[in-house]
């Protein structure tokens, strides 16, 4: 096949991924940009089955067999809710293949290789290497294999700065001298170390940050693939990946109003403070058909969704509710939260799926002047996400960090199987303030009970 039709099929799904990205922008052209992005991955993959320089085709097939039928299963059978550890898998396997490319070129060429070619090679298996390891140390702290919370030790930091210094040192040692192969091996072992050693301190609730972090590395790890092979469509898609899972990053910490090296170096969640203002307070209770009356006679009532309403399934049946007391008269708006769930959009995903309008969802900005004039707000298996600490407690440990003020509200109604503490694991004084009445069981049936009484109201 003439090398221009490769190229030109590399160019096309670089355009695509471009454009499937723009649409991954918006809720509402998300689906079709997925649907760009894998049709720009089918011709990625056409493109790189036509290369002159493949010899044989059986493994090529066996490994598109086998990678297909996981690829399948985990897309059918993984729940919306174990998306982030699915996620964390699948750049493991990513930055493991980028990893054992590096490996396989430096064993094939002996350190025979151009200056330039060295130093791809060099970052492609030290980011890869740390991805792959980070990653499933990721992946084991939010699947439950490990202990969520960080692990620490007095002077980690430091331990762990010396070690990333030896770790590069080997990689500036292999520049200098190419040939030196053990330095090369040294250099990928430390760097699988150093992956461990990177993710075990932080906290499960900031592995979604450290996840696209790791994506980052993972994409910087495949550009420099594509610069040691010679393969634009890898570079291309490698920056994306790189780049967009940076900012990322960035943008859930300056949601959580943290820095990245806090989430990094702050074994943030190790020490939970507790809250003053809960102290010694009762919770106050209410029954399905109370809760009900005060929905139906509302004028306005916003919903605040959170990581229960995922684990709950309850999207479907929370626009019931809503139907049904939109059909009374009432305003009903959504709140979301940036960082509500377990990764970025999770909320605005399950709500479209339950063909929600967008134009009711309403962003933190927006919505939090109103609540003083909403006469309920109902949380649906929220917690961190409207905890008062982090705007009324300078201790807390998520001070600063912006939420649903849902306190303000003249009724708060939260939705909660019973005492379970957010994902950060503090006490929330929310639950024990006057205006706030704790409906408890299932998202899914406390709302299929509160339909039920609505509609006998
Ligand atoms: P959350 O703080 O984790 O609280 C979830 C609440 O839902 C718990 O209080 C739990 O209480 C309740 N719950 C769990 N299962 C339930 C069920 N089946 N039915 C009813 N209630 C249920 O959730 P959040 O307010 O959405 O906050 C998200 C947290 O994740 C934040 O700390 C955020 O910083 C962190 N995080 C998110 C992202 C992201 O990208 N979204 C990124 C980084 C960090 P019970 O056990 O009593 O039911």
């Amino acid at each position: 096949m003439p090398h221009f039709v490769i190229e030109l099929l590399y160019l096309a799904s670089g355009v695509l991924f471009i454009l499937g990205l723009r649409g991954l922008s918006h809720p509402e052209s998300a689906r079709n940009g997925m649907f760009l992005v894998e049709l720009g991955m089918l011709m990625a993959i056409i493109g790189t089955l036509m290369h002159r320089e493949i010899v044989r085709y059986d493994w090529i097939i066996a490994g598109l067999l086998i990678g297909s039928i996981v690829g399948l299963a985990m897309g059918l059978w993984v729940p919306m809710t174990a998306m982030p550890q699915r996620t964390a898998l699948s750049h493991a396997f990513g930055a493991f293949a980028a990893a054992l490319v590096g490996i396989s070129e430096y064993y094939r060429h002996g350190g025979n290789l151009p200056v330039f070619i060295m130093v791809a090679l060099g970052f492609e298996v030290l980011f890869g290497f740390i991805t792959v390891t980070g990653s499933l140390i990721a992946f084991s702290k939010l699947q439950g294999l490990m202990p969520g919370r960080p692990l620490v030790y007095k002077g980690q930091n430091i331990v762990n700065l010396v070690f990333f210094g030896v770790t590069v040192g080997s990689f500036l040692g292999i520049l200098i001298h190419p040939q030196t192969s053990w330095l090369f091996y040294l250099m990928a072992s430390l760097a699988l170390v150093f992956g461990v050693l990177l993710v075990v301190p932080i906290g499960s609730g900031d592995m979604p940050v450290v996840m696209s972090l790791l994506n980052s590395y993972a994409g910087l790890a495949s550009a420099a693939t594509g610069f040691a092979i010679g393969n634009s469509v890898l570079i291309v898609a490698g920056t994306l990946d790189g780049f967009s899972g940076f900012i990322l990053s960035i943008l859930m910490c300056k949601a959580m109003n943290r820095s990245i090296t806090n989430v990094l170096f702050g074994a943030f969640g190790s020490v939970g403070e507790e809250s003053q203002a809960a102290a010694g307070a009762e919770m106050r209770e209410i029954s399905a058909e109370d809760a009900a009356v005060q929905l139906a006679y509302a004028r306005q009532v916003v919903i605040v969704p959170g990581y229960g309403m995922a684990t709950a399934q309850a999207q479907h049946v929370l626009r019931e509710l809503a139907d049904e007391l939109e059909e009374r008269g009432v305003t009903v708006k959504y709140a979301i939260h940036p960082v509500a769930g377990r990764m970025p959009g999770h909320m605005n995903v399950l709500l479209a799926e339950a063909n929600v309008p967008y134009s009711q969802l309403y962003e933190l900005e927006q919505i939090n002047p109103e609540f003083p004039t909403t006469d309920v707000s109902i949380v649906v298996g929220a917690n961190d996400v409207v905890n008062p600490d982090a705007r009324d407690n300078p201790k807390s440990v998520i001070a600063g960090m912006p939420i649903l003020e849902v306190d303000r509200s003249k009724l708060a109604i939260v939705l909660k199987r019973g005492k379970g503490r957010g994902f950060s694991g503090l006490e929330n004084p929310l639950f024990f303030k006057e205006n706030t009445a704790l409906l408890y069981g299932d998202a899914k049936d406390s709302l299929t009970r509160l339909v039920q009484a609505v509609k006998k109201v």
